[in-house]
């Protein structure tokens, strides 16, 4: 089968033949037909060390090709999306319903280390090729553990259901579970990439009253407004907004978290949904913290429970609460990869859907 190998760190995808496994017991095999490129796939191997070569990607959906031993919860022909924290089911933050912080998935410090959960059904002529995420999406075919997917209905279009994968949990959790934006809140987002506009969607899906996107580019405020924000912004602007109830954001740099705080009303809260690098530091203000009462909140995956709230999401999709077509540049081809993370980094395109199958 085809998939796009990565060969080391910041150089190209290599769209080539590799060999998977069979799914074993416990586990199945997906035949991927859409997967999109996050922008935390592009930083795992240069700033979260982690190792290649590597098929990347956990934005991904299709249908069930094989079923190992003891795998129940779906069957051959079903349409599935990959879920990138797997969960156990039985550790103390699964069995609270918080199955999205699972104490059993992969860290990343396992990633760096090389330590797979299982060996990876991922080869080349004999060389094991890391599975990305433990979901590596970037490719024809997938094999996981069988809580690594999750059924969803037949009629929600491929390039859809790849983004409920991660874009989407993510955005729109960070603003209903992580922020709890309540109606008639001011609510800003800084950053206007695939999770921001899904936080923005996220915060008018909760009833926010303004909607302020912030974005260094023209292009993503303008698609931010069509999406529901009430007003755009750049970030130089930000220094002149305050009392806001909710800041979303999705950059996840000390100054955006610095601005963020300043902007956010006394009793107000802060949500960092934007992955961090290991090494900054954020620095906040000992008296203000205390005086100023304001909450600052982390957002792992959104707070969404994949397996519980995925019904949730499809439904705000399907009646029209959450269009996500909009953020769909294009689809095109794996082979075109490179192209695609080109054009979304230049802001050219939001997401190019890639899409494996011939
Ligand atoms: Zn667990
Ligand atoms: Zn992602």
């Amino acid at each position: 089968m085809r998939a796009a190998v990565l060969w080391g760190p910041g150089k190209n995808f290599e769209v080539q033949e590799i060999q998977i496994a069979s799914p074993a017991a416990g586990e199945v095999s997906v035949d991927l037909h859409s997967c999109g490129v996050c922008a935390s796939d592009l930083s795992l191997t240069t700033a979260f060390g982690q190792p290649t070569p590597v098929v990347l990607g956990h934005e991904g959906a299709g249908i069930v090709a094989e079923v190992g031993v003891g795998v129940d919860s779906v069957k051959v022909g079903d349409h599935v999306v990959l879920v990138w924290v797997p969960p156990c089911g039985t550790c103390v933050p699964c069995r609270r319903g918080d199955d999205y912080l699972c104490a059993n998935r992969r860290s990343s410090a396992d990633a760096r280390a090389g330590k797979a959960a299982r060996p990876s059904p991922l080869s080349v002529d004999g060389t094991s090729i890391h599975q990305g995420m433990a979901t590596s999406t970037f490719a024809q075919r997938t094999v996981v553990p069988g809580n690594a997917v999750v059924k969803i209905d037949a009629d929600v279009p491929f390039p859809v259901a790849a983004m409920m994968g991660c874009a989407v949990p993510t955005g729109v959790g960070a603003a209903l579970r992580s922020a709890r934006v309540q109606p008639g809140d001011n609510v800003a987002v800084i950053g206007c990439g695939a999770v921001g506009l899904n936080a923005v969607m996220g915060a008018v899906v909760a009833g926010a009253a303004r909607v302020i996107a912030i974005d260094p580019m023209e292009s993503r405020r303008a698609l931010a407004l069509t999406v529901g924000a009430s007003e755009s912004a750049a970030p130089e602007d930000l220094d002149d907004l305050h009392d806001l109830d909710v800041v979303i954001d999705a950059v996840g740099a000390p100054a955006t978290v610095a601005s963020a705080w300043k902007a956010v009303r006394r009793g107000g809260t802060v949500t960092v949904v934007g992955a961090g690098r290991p090494n900054q530091v954020v620095e906040i203000n000992a008296y203000e913290l205390f005086h100023d009462d304001k909450k600052i909140t982390g957002s792992f995956h959104g707070g969404i429970s994949m397996h519980r709230d995925l019904p949730m999401l499809v439904g705000l999709w399907r009646n029209g609460r959450l269009p996500i077509e909009k953020l769909i540049d294009s689809t095109a081809d794996l082979t075109k990869i490179n192209e695609a993370i080109e054009a979304q980094q230049s802001g050219e395109a939001l997401r190019v859907v890639l899409t494996p199958q011939p």
